[in-house]
């Protein structure tokens, strides 16, 4: 079953007014194709993977209307167009019951979400672009940053058209960046919060450099001053522990977090920087696997007299301040302060 549209070189007047007409217009999973100077190589531009992050869709559209023929051809994949469109527009990262569909790229491809993955991937394998960039915005405010499965010099080439922190972390989770290994030079830029100004115009920005750009790729050696974090560990609550956000410990939950816990994103904190209350050992309300497979909570957490401290001198990033997002999924990634996986 085909259900990706495929457009090649739209005009401008042909794109509607604004992100919300040229959604309409794609009406569904699309596949654009822009000619470049250069048409004997191609790149890749996947975004709207979750249909709650704009800044991708929106920096394509104001590319279009601008009427601007790429260095080499480029194929634009705009994939939860469906999810997007669902009322309130950009309000739902899928659609009720989907998967998330950047944990569905690889096999078994046996549902809806599953068959939308295999199909980006068979547009990919069909135009065999040089670098493949795929365009996020994160939940809550905060910086930009990059992610790949594993760093060499095309990938701190790629990142770097961008933003200048890297995670390099693979967790196996079915992502489309995974591909990596196997194909062609993948990279997750996750541009800022999914309502800033600031995201929406490094989108932009970038995209002009990545569909501007002759040469991507790094030819040679060279130092792009990257800030590198290596095999972040996901700090995860265990099954039926409750969690608050609030000023003051809270009796009736059993973890309480401070809910400016966002602030330290990205920025160190150390063994006195007070997080929240807590009670009971660590390992009995948190959960957290170490690349080896080794629990390490009690290096990452630490509970003195009801109060609740990084056990060591971390680097977190990607908290969350949202009890829901913290159950689903985890409430912060840490590395060690120096950007090096936490060790014991
Ligand atoms: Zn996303």
């Amino acid at each position: 079953m085909r259900r990706f549209k495929f457009i090649r070189d739209p005009l401008a007047t042909e794109i509607g007014n604004n992100v919300e007409e040229f959604l309409r217009m794609l009406g569904g999973p699309a596949c654009i194709f822009l000619d470049g100077e250069d048409t004997s190589r191609t790149r890749a531009l996947v975004t709207l993977l979750h249909g709650n992050e704009p800044s991708g869709v929106m920096a394509l559209f104001n590319w279009l209307k601008a009427g601007r023929r790429p260095a080499v051809n480029v194929v634009c994949v705009v994939a939860s167009v469906d999810a997007a469109l669902e009322s309130p527009l950009f309000s739902h990262r899928m659609l009720p019951r989907a998967r998330d569909l950047n944990r569905c790229f690889r096999p078994p491809f046996d549902d809806a979400q599953g068959a939308l993955a295999e199909e980006i991937l068979e547009i990919l394998h069909l135009h065999h672009p040089e670098a493949v960039v795929d365009m996020h915005n994160t939940s809550g405010s905060g910086p930009s940053f990059g992610v790949c499965t594993y760093m060499d010099r095309h990938h701190d080439a790629l990142v770097s058209i961008f933003t200048q922190r890297l995670i390099v972390s693979n967790l196996g989770l079915g992502a489309l960046m995974e591909i990596s290994e196997h194909s062609y030079p993948t990279v997750t830029v996750e541009v800022g919060g999914r309502e800033d100004e600031e995201a929406h115009a490094l989108a932009y920005e970038g995209l002009c450099r990545y569909f501007g750009a002759r040469e991507v790729l790094d030819q040679e050696e060279t130092d792009w001053g990257l800030e590198l974090l290596r095999d972040p560990i996901r700090l995860e609550l265990n099954d039926n522990v409750t969690l608050t956000y609030a000023e003051q410990p809270c009796a009736s939950y059993d973890i309480t977090l401070k809910p400016d816990i966002e602030h330290h994103n990205f920025g160190g904190v150390t063994p006195d920087t007070l997080l929240g209350w807590a009670s009971g050992p660590e390992r009995r309300l948190f959960r957290a696997l170490d690349m080896g497979g080794r629990c390490a909570v009690t290096r990452l957490v630490r509970i003195r007299d009801g109060q609740l401290y990084p056990a060591q001198a971390l680097k977190l990033f990607m908290i969350t301040n949202n009890a829901s997002i913290a159950h689903a999924d985890c409430l912060f990634y840490a590395v060690a302060d120096d950007g090096a996986a936490v060790c014991d």
